[in-house]
C-alpha cells in the first residue's frame, strides 16, 4: 500500500528512475527527526503551489498570518518556522503539515462566524505541528508521509477525479488522520492556547457546531475535515468542559472585528462583487448609518476600480467608525492609487499610530513613498515590514524593486533572492545572489555574507 503512494509521489514530484532527486538523508523505516519534518514542509509547500489554488490578496494572507502568529506567541520558543495559506477551494477543510506549514481553505473561512472561531481551528493545528504528533504516530516514515502528503494533494481538482485519483487521496487522507488521543490533546491544547492569546475559547464550540450543521445538510458527502475530525458527543463535551474549566478575559484582539472584511475580499476574489455590491446596498437602505455595509461596498468598488464611489464609501465607514485601522489603511492604499499623496500620509499615519506592529501598513507605506520617487523613504518602511514579518516574501520583493531603481543592484538582487527563498524558489535565490555576489565581489564583508548563504541554500537543497 504505501509502495503504491510512494510511487504516487515521487510521479507527482516529478522524480524518475535512479538519477532521481529523493532526499537521500531520510532514514526508511526511521521515526522522523525535526530536521525530516522541515523538509517535509518544504516538499510539500512546493508541490502545493503547483497543486493548489492559493489566495494572494495580501489582507487575507496577513489576517490568517497574525492569528497564527498571536496563537504561537503563547505556545513557548517555537521549533519550525510556521507558515500559513489560504487555499482557493469551497470545501470546509484545514490541515497543517508536519515542520511548520499550515492550510486553510476559503470555505473554512467564509463558514466561520468570527474571527475566534478560525482561531480555534488553527489552535488546534498548530497543537498537531507543534507538538509533532505525525512524528508519533507509530508506523509512518518520513517517506511514506511525504507519498501519502502528495497522493493527498493530487486528490485536489476536477482533473484528479476525471483520473480516479480521488479515493486513493481520500484513503491516503485517512490514513495521515491522527489517533483519537491526539486529536483529543489537540482539542484541549488548542482551547487554552486560544484563551491564552485573548480569544474567545467559546467560539471553538461554536466551530463544532458549524461542521455538524454541515453533517447533517450533507451526510453523504462529508467535508474532508470531518473525515480527519470525527464529530463526536465526546469531542463536544470535552471541548465545553475545557471552556468551562478556563477563565474568559476581557482582552480582545484588533482583528476580531475583520472576518467580514476577509469574506467580503475572498467573495470579491471570486469575482462576486456585483453580488456584494447588491447585498450590502440593500442593508444601507435599511440603515444609511451601517458602517460595515458602506465599508463593504468601499471595497466591491475598490475591486472593480470606481475609485470616486470607493472613496466615498469608505470615507463615510470611516466618520462612523474613526478608530478602525483596517478603515485607515484601505484609505492609504486608495488614496495611493488616486494619487491623493497627502490624504494617503494621514490615513495610513492614522493606521500605523492604532496599529504600529502590522507590517501591512509599512508596506502600503513604502508603496506609496515609491510612487513619491522617495525611495530611501520608501527602502526604510519595506524594511520595517520585513523586520515585523520576516518570513513574508512581499516586503523583500518590494525591497528588490526599489533598490533597482535606485540604481543599487547588488542590494536588489540580495533581496530578490531572500524573497525567492522564502517563496521556496531556490533556483532563482541561488541566480540572484551569485548576480549580488558578483556586484559586491567575492572579497569584500558583503561578499562573504552572501557566500555563506549560498552555501546554506545549497546545504538545504542536498
Ligand atoms: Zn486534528
Amino acid at each position: 500500500m504505501v509502495r503504491k503512494f510512494l510511487y504516487a509521489f515521487l510521479l507527482t514530484l516529478g522524480f524518475t528512475g535512479c538519477g532521481s532527486r529523493l532526499p537521500a538523508e531520510i532514514p526508511l523505516l526511521k521515526p522522523m527527526s525535526e530536521d525530516d519534518e522541515v523538509r517535509i514542509s518544504r516538499e510539500f509547500r512546493r508541490e502545493a503551489k503547483k497543486k493548489l489554488k492559493l489566495v494572494h490578496q495580501l489582507e487575507v494572507e496577513r489576517y490568517v498570518d497574525r492569528i497564527g502568529r498571536r496563537l504561537l506567541s503563547v505556545m513557548g520558543p517555537p521549533s519550525f518556522d510556521y507558515r500559513f495559506f489560504v487555499v482557493e477551494d469551497s470545501q470546509l477543510n484545514a490541515f497543517a503539515v508536519p515542520g511548520g506549514s499550515i492550510y486553510v481553505h476559503t470555505g473554512l473561512i467564509e463558514r466561520v462566524k468570527s474571527t475566534d472561531e478560525l482561531a480555534g481551528v488553527l489552535g488546534h493545528e498548530l497543537v498537531h505541528v507543534k507538538s509533532r504528533h505525525m512524528a508519533r504516530i507509530s508506523g509512518p516514515d518520513p517517506l511514506s508521509i511525504l507519498a501519502l502528503l502528495g497522493v493527498f494533494l493530487s486528490g485536489g481538482g476536477a482533473q484528479a477525479q476525471a483520473a480516479g485519483v480521488l479515493g486513493q487521496a481520500l484513503s491516503a487522507t485517512r490514513q495521515l488522520s491522527y489517533s483519537r488521543q491526539l486529536e483529543q490533546e489537540a482539542d484541549t491544547l488548542g482551547v487554552r492556547y486560544m484563551a491564552e492569546a485573548g480569544y474567545d475559547p467559546r467560539a471553538a464550540l461554536g466551530f463544532l457546531k458549524i461542521i455538524d450543521q454541515e453533517r447533517i445538510l450533507n451526510p453523504v458527502d462529508l467535508p474532508p475535515y470531518l473525515m480527519t475530525h470525527p464529530l463526536t458527543q465526546e469531542r463536544v463535551t470535552r471541548v465545553d468542559a475545557v471552556v468551562h474549566s478556563l477563565r474568559i478575559g476581557a482582552s480582545r484582539p484588533e482583528e476580531s472585528d475583520s472576518i467580514k472584511k476577509i469574506q467580503t475580499l475572498l467573495r470579491l476574489e471570486r469575482h462576486d462583487a456585483d453580488a456584494v455590491i447588491g447585498e450590502y446596498e440593500r442593508l444601507l437602505g435599511q440603515n444609511p448609518q451601517n458602517a460595515e455595509a458602506l465599508y463593504m461596498l468601499g471595497l466591491a468598488h475598490e475591486y472593480k476600480s470606481r475609485w470616486p464611489e470607493a472613496q466615498q464609501f469608505l470615507e463615510r465607514a470611516r466618520t462612523l467608525k474613526p478608530k478602525s485601522p483596517g478603515i485607515d489603511r484601505e484609505l492609504g492604499h486608495l488614496y495611493t492609487q488616486i494619487g491623493e499623496f497627502r490624504s494617503a500620509h494621514e490615513a495610513l499615519d492614522r493606521a500605523l499610530s492604532a496599529d504600529p506592529k502590522e507590517p501591512l501598513n509599512y508596506l502600503w507605506l513604502g508603496e506609496l513613498f515609491e510612487k513619491e520617487s522617495n525611495f530611501p523613504e520608501a527602502v526604510a518602511a519595506f524594511l520595517r515590514a520585513h523586520n515585523l514579518s520576516p518570513l513574508w516574501p512581499e516586503p523583500p520583493q518590494h525591497l528588490g524593486v526599489v533598490y533597482g531603481k535606485m540604481n543599487r543592484l547588488g542590494d536588489a538582487h540580495y533581496y530578490l533572492a531572500r524573497s525567492h527563498w522564502l517563496a521556496d524558489e531556490d533556483e532563482l535565490a541561488i541566480a540572484n545572489l551569485e548576480r549580488a555576489l558578483k556586484i559586491f565581489g567575492p572579497t569584500t564583508a558583503r561578499g562573504q555574507l552572501i557566500k555563506d548563504e549560498l552555501e546554506a541554500i545549497r546545504a538545504r537543497r542536498k
